[in-house]
Formats: C-alpha cells, sequence, structure tokens
C-alpha cells in the first residue's frame, strides 16, 4: 500500500502571476543597511517592512538567503557579529526586511535577555510601518514555550504573525505531518496569529517561491 500524500500546507490560491511578482521582487539587488541597537538608530518608517524572527538555529539566515538568492546576505545566529542587533535590508523601490536576533539562547545573560525583549518590544509596538512578523518554526519542532512567549508580546502588539516552517526536508513525512498539526493547534491561543502555515526548506527550495510571493504585495 501507497503512503497517503501529504498535505503541504502552501497556500493552494498561489497564482503563478504572484510567483513571478515575488520572483522579480526578491531578484532586485537587496543590500544591507545597518543594524540597529535601540529605537534611536532605527530608519525613518517611510516605507513598509516586514521582519523575520524565530529560536535561535531555526534557520532564519539560511532562509533569508534562499529568498534573496543571496548567500551571504544575512547572518547566522551562530556567527558573532550582528546577531543581537535588528539587521535592515533594502529592497531598492519596494521595502525593507528585517531580521530580528534569534530568541532562546539559554545561555545569553538574563540583563541582555531583558534588554532585548524590551527593545523588541518596543520595536513591534511603535513600528507603524510594520506589515507583518513572519516567525518561524522549526519543521521538526513545532511550537515551543519560547516561540508563545514571543507570540503573545505580538498578540499584545497587535501585530499580525504568519508561521512559517523551516528545514522541512528534515523530518518524515508523517512526523512533518504532525508538527504542522501541531502547530496549527498551538496558533490557536494567539489572536494576533495569521491563519496560513506556509512550508519551506531551503535546501530542497520547497515553498520558497510561494513564500516570496506571499510577502510581495506587503512590500510594495
Ligand atoms: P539561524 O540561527 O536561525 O539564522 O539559523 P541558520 O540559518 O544559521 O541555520 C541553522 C542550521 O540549520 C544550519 O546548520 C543550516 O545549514 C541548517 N538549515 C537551515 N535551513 C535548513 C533547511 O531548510 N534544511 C536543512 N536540512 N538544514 C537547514
Amino acid at each position: 500500500m501507497t503512503a497517503p500524500e501529504l498535505h503541504i500546507a502552501v497556500d493552494p490560491d498561489t497564482e503563478i502571476d504572484d510567483v513571478e511578482i515575488g520572483r522579480k521582487l526578491f531578484a532586485r539587488e537587496i543590500g544591507f543597511l545597518k543594524g540597529v541597537v535601540g529605537l534611536d538608530g532605527l530608519p525613518e518608517a517611510d516605507r513598509p517592512e516586514i521582519c523575520f524572527a524565530g529560536r535561535s538555529n531555526v534557520g532564519k539566515s539560511t532562509l533569508i538567503n534562499a529568498l534573496t538568492g543571496r548567500k551571504g546576505l544575512a547572518r547566522s545566529s551562530n556567527t558573532p557579529g550582528r546577531t543581537q542587533e535588528l539587521n535592515f535590508f533594502t529592497i531598492p523601490d519596494a521595502g525593507y526586511v528585517v531580521d530580528l536576533p534569534g530568541y532562546g539562547f539559554a545561555k545569553a545573560p538574563k540583563a541582555k535577555v531583558d534588554a532585548w525583549q524590551a527593545l523588541l518590544r518596543a520595536y513591534v509596538a511603535g513600528r507603524t510601518t510594520l506589515a507583518r512578523v513572519i516567525v518561524l518554526i522549526d519543521a521538526r519542532h513545532g511550537v515551543k514555550d519560547v516561540d508563545h512567549t514571543f507570540m503573545e508580546t505580538l498578540d499584545r502588539a497587535a501585530v499580525v504573525f504568519q508561521t512559517v516552517m523551516t528545514k522541512a526536508d528534515k523530518p518524515k513525512k508523517s512526523a512533518l505531518a504532525d508538527s504542522i498539526a501541531q502547530t496549527r493547534e498551538a496558533l490557536r491561543r494567539h489572536p494576533a496569529a495569521y491563519p496560513m502555515i506556509l512550508t519551506t526548506s531551503a535546501e530542497t527550495g520547497e515553498g520558497i517561491p510561494e513564500l516570496r510571493a506571499h510577502l510581495a504585495p506587503l512590500l510594495t
């Protein structure tokens, strides 16, 4: 008996035209603008922006690099340097893509974690041009307590967030289905959750065109 085909949670309504618009947008010369460590460093709120968030090691920088087709654009949270900053990238004649520091690093000193939480809360609550937060969830692990804590921050700030599964190539199909189901269930606790989950793999490219298609209207 053959296993039933897994339903991957990509948007069934994604049109070919949308995919092409997304491809073209992310094929522009996207550049690193600046790393921001405090609210006073934020660039002027004069264009739409989306930001990417997730637990450390969720595959955030790999996904941003896959979206933009630029290998070294976003840096891994394993690399020292840009990691505790909000990193702004500019899409020419469109908006900003913001890479937030990975959360849930157990080893980080409490004072650092508190400072980062405060900056994050102030950023998401006060940034009028923030169109959506993309919360990345590792397809092997599903939603963890630290993800809920972050999502609660977004609930309170009334900022819509969308969940994107990463590393979909890693789990077996049945485990992937379980983790998508767990994630869907977990999102029911969060009024700010956008109800569609996208599934991606930077390794195979699965879901990347759909994600670009989905993000493009928010940035233009
Ligand atoms: P970040 O800390 O969230 O920026 O995570 P990274 O992008 O540095 O990724 C953490 C690890 O996961 C790295 O070893 C990546 O190579 C790996 N990784 C990221 N995305 C994928 C994926 O789609 N598939 C697989 N198999 N590995 C991935």
